[in-house]
């Protein structure tokens, strides 16, 4: 029966990034089902497991990766999205160094990372060149 399985898979795609999240989406949806009886989550469902069935199936298997690439880069920007709130002026990284301090510009909010420990400095901000005194 193994062997047989293995024959018949052989030259076919088999399952990806995207079939494991369809799998996932068609559980959910009918989950959904079972909880509030709606026939559209059930039909939505069934569309989806064939969808994904077809996909795991294929021969074109060139075709099935070029899907898989564009959910990845779709996951990642969907993922990226709640990141956004982190992003400093220099980079992700600028935030967790304890040797610099980050002010906002009065100008124009552009951040600013300046050394800590300088005492009254003047900053220059490199969006807007507005001045103005930080202690630091
Ligand atoms: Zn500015």
């Amino acid at each position: 029966m193994r062997e047989r399985l293995q024959r018949f898979m052989t030259g076919r795609y088999g399952s990806d990034q995207l079939s494991r999240f369809l799998s996932f989406v068609s559980l959910a949806l009918l989950a959904v089902y079972l909880f509030t009886g709606w026939w559209a989550t059930y039909i939505i469902a069934f569309a989806v497991i064939l969808l994904n069935l077809f996909r795991t199936l294929s021969r074109n298997t060139t075709k099935r990766y070029e899907e898989n690439s564009r959910f990845l880069v779709l996951k990642y920007k969907f993922l990226n999205l709640f990141k956004k709130g982190n992003r400093t002026a220099g980079g992700t990284r600028a935030k967790a160094d304890p040797n610099f301090k980050i002010f906002k510009c009065p100008g124009c909010s552009q951040k600013v990372r300046v050394p800590k420990g300088k005492g009254k400095i003047s900053i220059t901000c490199p969006k807007c060149g507005r001045e103005f005194i930080k202690r630091t």
